[in-house]
């Protein structure tokens, strides 16, 4: 029977009664979609285990290590060769099921602290399907899922308080805040006269000789400011690393001076990042301060707000932030602290206009129509990098519906105040350091006793963390503070307890005291002394 115009409506499941058998033989061809209904059943039936397995790990993670090694001989299966020949979808599950499912990198479990990675919801979880199964290009045009995405853009740049900004949903930070310096660059380029889009930033001999565009953030900013800077040709010569001041953040007597001498010294300043929750400490430059002197100056002023912008949503921490509505981008991530699954980030810019006229790229196949598919709408393509985009936003958009902005803000409020007391305990044990203030989310610390010198303490503290993890109790990172080795717990995490917060706690305690043989040691001296 052929597909009548006139379909009334949905629901889309294939009707195999509908099919005739015949013409359906006829189209000698295969399909990844099961043809038979029992092979739908059969598709089913597996989706639902799959289901059900993913929610029982889910609601029981708090029980499971949180983190494993991969044995030796489960590693083998990711040498062989590409199966010419299928072992059936069941087969393939129950490879995922034994092989990969156990071995995650942690970040989905309550006692995972690790650099800065979020856990992911059950619901977004299963949006990730709903926007999979439905699949749509989100370039731009007439379709619901790019007003979905354009929602959920115009709803983020609102709480960020730049109600009417252009900008995306992208990758992660990375990408985020790569956009944004690229948007930055074309406006610097344009506003003296130059046209970066044709000419990069080269000198070509037609060309008057441009100075060479520098731009600053603090020694603090976040390693993708140099890939960005490579990347967009300005090498990273052209980032230039402020010094900052015992709080972490950005000195701001130094960034006035150093924006001067390179004036000097035949350099162009173009642009000034404040980071919104730095990766080492969970510091925030002065974002007000930082504005007006790009006022001053006719900078652009980018925030990178990774994971620390999204404290704009958390009416208690809304003033460590303040300053970020002045910003001409701003780039978050949502996979952090925003508990979406990777991957998921922002860049907004207040120039929508200049977001447009930076990445727009017209091609007779890409051209609007009147009515149809490719009718209006916001075509995304000419706001970034990517032509073909998935449907990110639909994630956000379903637990923002389910839960609300004042819920994401409670978490946050939740995390922060899991980190601040974790830090108090910290500072008043006998055997642990705090080894950087907690403004934020991000508590630094070791584990200290005074018959070790900071070589010894160093080697300790790596193997404490390496036992923390091979035990599967928790999954902190490191980092250095200073010369220092520090443990550091950055909290994004939805699902840790306090009961989690003090198991860490204690955990850290006794691994310590049993790589010290459980002696020589005493209160430590306070921090920075
Ligand atoms: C994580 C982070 C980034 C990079 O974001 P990705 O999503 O990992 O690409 C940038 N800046 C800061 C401050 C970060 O914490």
């Amino acid at each position: 029977m052929p597909v009548s115009p006139h379909v009334p409506t949905l629901p889309p499941t294939v009707d195999s009664e509908s099919v005739d058998p015949a013409v359906d033989a006829a189209i000698d061809r295969e399909s990844f979609d099961p043809a038979s209904p029992e092979e739908w059943a059969r598709l089913r039936d597996l989706g639902h285990r799959m289901l059900d397995d993913m929610l029982d790990v889910q609601s029981t993670l708090t029980h499971r290590p949180a983190w494993q090694e991969i044995p030796a001989a489960k590693r083998l299966l990711f040498d062989e060769p590409a199966p010419i020949e299928g072992i059936g979808a069941d087969a393939a599950y129950a490879r995922f099921r034994s092989h990969i499912l156990p071995y995650g990198n942690g970040n989905w479990h309550p006692r995972f602290f690790g650099w800065v990675q979020g856990q992911g919801t059950p619901l977004a979880m299963l949006s990730e399907m709903l926007a999979a199964g439905m699949n749509p290009h989100l370039a731009g045009f007439n379709h619901a899922p790019p007003m979905v995405e354009r929602q959920v853009v115009s709803w983020l740049a609102a709480l960020m308080g730049i109600p009417e900004a252009g900008g995306l949903l992208v990758t992660g930070g990375t990408a985020a805040n790569s956009h944004a310096l690229g948007v930055a660059r074309f406006a610097a380029v344009r506003a003296r006269g130059g046209a970066v889009r044709d000419n990069g930033v080269q000198h070509w001999p037609d060309q008057p000789t441009a100075k060479p565009l520098v731009f600053y953030g603090s020694m603090e900013t976040h390693g993708w400011a140099r890939k960005a800077a490579e990347w967009l040709g300005l090498g990273d010569r052209a980032f230039r690393r402020v010094p900052v001041d015992a709080a972490y953040q950005m000195d701001l007597v130094a960034l006035r001076r150093l924006i001067h001498t390179d004036r000097e010294n035949g350099l162009d300043p173009f642009c000034v990042m404040g980071t919104a929750g730095t990766v080492n400490t969970g510091s925030t430059d002065d974002l007000r301060s930082i504005a007006a002197i790009c006022r001053a100056e006719s900078l652009w002023f980018h925030v990178d707000g990774a994971f620390g912008a999204l404290a704009a949503l958390a009416p208690s921490l809304r003033d460590q932030v303040a300053g970020l509505e002045q910003a001409d981008s701003i780039a978050f991530d949502l996979h952090k602290w925003g508990a979406m699954p990777f991957e998921c980030a922002c860049v907004l810019l207040r120039d929508a206009a200049l977001n447009h006229d930076t990445f727009s790229a017209s091609a007779s196949y890409l051209a609007e129509t009147r009515r149809g598919v490719s009718a209006g709408g916001v075509f995304f393509a000419d706001r970034g990098l990517d032509l073909t985009r998935g449907f990110k936003a639909l994630k956000v958009w379903m637990q923002l519906q389910a839960d609300g902005v004042a819920k994401l803000g409670r978490i946050i409020e939740q995390n922060v105040r899991q980190a601040q007391h974790f830090a108090d305990a910290v500072a008043s044990h006998r055997a642990l350091e705090l080894l950087a203030p907690v403004p934020l989310n991000i508590v630094c610390f070791r584990y200290w006793t005074d018959s070790l010198d900071e070589a010894a303490l160093d080697a300790l503290n790596e193997e404490l963390l390496l036992r923390l993890q091979e035990r599967g109790i928790a999954v902190p990172s490191s980092t250095r503070i200073g010369e220092r080795f520090a443990l550091r717990l950055a909290h994004v995490n939805h699902r840790t307890t306090d009961d989690d917060m003090a198991l860490v706690l204690s955990a850290v305690v006794e691994i310590g005291d049993e790589l010290v043989g459980g002696s020589g040691t005493q209160k430590p001296p306070p921090p920075g002394s």
